[in-house]
């Protein structure tokens, strides 16, 4: 999911500098950009990133620690399935589509809310292999 404009000035430098690089950033990457023509606080970004990710716009790999910008052409927000690298950390976004098919018919113990997930796929890119 992609959009143009945040309400909040501050979540929308953000998107700004996540735009800029596709490869993803943690939070401080994006902090000491920020801070080069702002003064800007660490909990302001961490707010703004939540933000983003919260509105769809923006996922983040747990293993990486970093953030991404949506890639899925997808009108609403969907569940984020990411690929990464565990030698790079390079990351793919992947179509969540099948994953929810499987996660539809999963048996399990306990009971979960499947419609909602987030996955990261850890694996090796075609260079690290
Ligand atoms: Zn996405
Ligand atoms: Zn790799």
């Amino acid at each position: 999911m992609k959009i143009i404009k945040c309400k909040l000035k501050n979540d929308q430098q953000v998107l700004g500098v996540l735009k800029k690089n596709s490869k993803g950033m943690s939070a401080y990457d994006v902090l000491k950009e920020l801070q080069k023509y702002k003064n800007i606080k660490p909990m302001t970004v961490y707010r703004s990133l939540k933000n983003l990710q919260k509105l769809g716009v923006v996922h983040k790999s747990n293993q990486s620690k970093s953030y991404f910008l949506c890639h899925s052409d997808a009108k609403e927000k969907h569940n984020p399935a990411l690929a990464i690298c565990k030698k790079c950390e390079k990351t793919e976004e992947i179509n969540p589509s099948i994953f929810s098919k499987i996660f539809s018919n999963l048996k399990t113990k306990e009971k979960y809310d499947f419609s909602n997930f987030e996955l990261e796929i850890s694996t090796l890119c075609r260079r690290c292999i």
